[in-house]
Parts: C-alpha cells; structure tokens; sequence
C-alpha cells in the first residue's frame, strides 16, 4: 500500500527586528513561512502551496500577522498628531477663518496632546493647506471615521468643540459642521448630544 498525503512544514525565512505588539518595545521577528508539502510515506516530498505567513516574537514566542514587521508605535503616534491638528484648523475653518483666538486653543490642545508646542510655520502651513484644500472638517473626518476607536472619536469632538468655542459662542458655520460630525463619525444622536453637554459642562467648570 502507498501512503501518501500532505502536511505543512513551517520555516524561517526572514528574520528582523520589530516592535513586538506583547512585548511592548523593540524585538527580533522571524518571518515565518507554513508550506504544504505532498508526502509520501510521511516525508515531505513535493513543494505545494504557501499556506500563510507569520512573524514570530523570538522573545516571548508570540506570533503575529505578517504587518507587524512593518507597524512603528512612534510614526503612528506623530500621524496621530498631525490629523487631530488638522481636525482643529478644520475646526477653526468652519466659519470661514482662524482667528487668534481660535489659534490659541489650537496651540493649547496641541501641547497637551504631544507634549510639545507647535512650530509657528508647521501652523501656518496646515492652515494653508487646510484653506486651499477645498475640504471642510466633515469631509475631513469622514476619511478617519473608520480608524477611530470611540475614544478617539471622543478626542476628536472634544478637539473640535473647543476649538471653536474659543472665543465663547459659535458661529453658524460651526454650528453647521458640528451638528454634521454625529454623522460623519457614525456616532448616534442621542449619544452624541450628551457626549456635548459633558464637553461643555467640563468647560464651564473649568472656566467658571
Ligand atoms: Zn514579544
């Protein structure tokens, strides 16, 4: 009788360091590669199908989708940054201006969200950028919608909101663009006004 039959073999094939999503800091990868072999009397023979790719932390033996070799903890983080500083100039935008006021809120946030102030000229260009980009901050926050957890939604209103309530009321085109945000960020009504009230009801006592 011929036995004959397949079985995947696993190898490394690359091996790199990468920011191990377990460990939490920097570590060696190994790529590894699962590949079905035809057997014949249970010895791989014949080279089949790649069947799927892993990295695997050669540290704490925690196994990874292929992209983790490629995912950096710190250029996400500025990334992060730089849309939620756009989130604000599209903020300020709504109403057709940023004034001073308004770039005050803007350099406060951004200070407590990176820990760092704003270069002058990076301000200015986004603000450049945000104006002659024809979006506005609906438009702008659709296209983040989908990697935003509800945390991050909550930053980004908050963001929003006291943006442009910097210099106290809001005018309509802010109105406009944050009543729309619910929608846009897929956030249901009632959940939202409430999220607002608290926002706001934060600022008072901070202020007050
Ligand atoms: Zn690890």
């Amino acid at each position: 009788m011929i036995i004959w039959g397949s079985r995947g073999l696993t190898s490394t094939v690359d091996s790199q360091p990468f920011h191990c999503p377990q460990c939490d800091r920097q570590r060696q990868g190994d790529l590894k590669q699962v590949r079905t072999f035809f057997t014949l009397y249970f010895i791989p023979l014949i080279p089949l199908s790649v069947a799927g790719r892993y990295v695997e932390c050669t540290s704490c033996g925690g196994a990874f989708a292929e992209d983790a070799l490629t995912y950096d903890p710190e250029a996400e983080r500025q990334e992060t940054q730089m849309q939620m500083l756009r989130v604000m100039v599209m903020a300020a935008l709504a109403d057709g201006r940023v004034d001073d006021g308004e770039r005050g809120e803007i350099r406060k946030q951004y200070m407590e969200l990176a820990g760092l102030p704003i270069p002058e000229d990076t301000l200015n260009r986004e603000i450049e950028l945000a104006s002659a980009s024809g979006a506005n901050l609906n438009s702008f926050v659709a296209g983040l919608a989908d990697q935003l957890s509800p945390h991050g939604k909550a930053l980004l209103v908050q963001l929003a909101l006291r943006t442009m309530a910097a210099n106290g009321d809001l005018q309509p085109g802010h109105q406009q663009q944050l009543a729309q945000l619910a929608t846009t960020l897929q956030i249901p009504q009632d959940q939202y006004l409430e999220l607002i009230r608290h926002l706001s009801e934060m600022d008072n006592e901070a202020t007050g």
